[in-house]
């Protein structure tokens, strides 16, 4: 969990900045196929300005995804490092994503949050060109665990799914043997 930040000799001061550290692990960052591990602290420097109606806060984050390739299921790793930059308001209203605390203090948690959530990849690779877990067998097929399955490439198995569901029409050329016996 991040502290929250006292900003109260910010909010006596406007024009006042300061920077501030922050490293710390954020709970519940997870999705289907990503998360980043509570234990796997989240840093960054934190430029707080007093403005006008709060504490204007940017600055950028780093840390670390742990992830599962949608198409090999293989697990890995990738740091990310992204700019947040969000207004806290003092008296916030309902369009005010983030407000300063009634105890003049600021909680960067939930911006943190939200960035690093927008971030996460829906569908991670763990290369551009992962070939995937071959459909008959379940190898890895980029190590070429099943050389026997050539013509599994899901684009071929769909073709032949699709020549094998076409109805047959019959043709007056498509004469059976019935008819043949009719001509003779
Ligand atoms: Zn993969
Ligand atoms: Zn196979």
């Amino acid at each position: 969990m991040m502290r929250p930040i006292d900003v109260r000799d910010l909010l006596e001061h406007p024009g006042a900045s300061k920077t501030v550290r922050v490293e710390e692990g954020v709970p519940g960052l997870h999705t289907e196929l990503a998360d980043v591990r509570e234990e796997e602290p989240i840093e960054g420097d934190l430029t707080l300005e007093s403005v006008l109606d709060g504490v204007f806060v940017h600055g950028s984050i780093s840390g670390r995804f742990t992830m599962r390739c949608a198409r090999c299921l293989k697990e890995f790793e990738r740091d990310f490092d992204l700019a947040v930059q969000e207004m806290f308001a003092r008296q916030p209203g309902p369009e005010d994503d983030y407000a300063i605390d009634p105890d003049l203090s600021l909680d960067p948690e939930p911006m943190v949050r939200d960035a690093v959530v927008l971030e996460m990849p829906f569908s991670p690779l763990c290369k551009q060109d992962c070939l995937g877990l071959c459909p008959v067998c379940g190898g890895d097929r980029n190590l070429g665990e099943c050389p026997g399955h050539d013509t599994t490439d899901p684009q071929w198995s769909a073709l032949a799914g699709l020549l094998i569901d076409a109805p047959e029409v019959p043709t007056d050329e498509d004469a059976g043997p019935s008819r043949h016996h009719a001509e003779s």
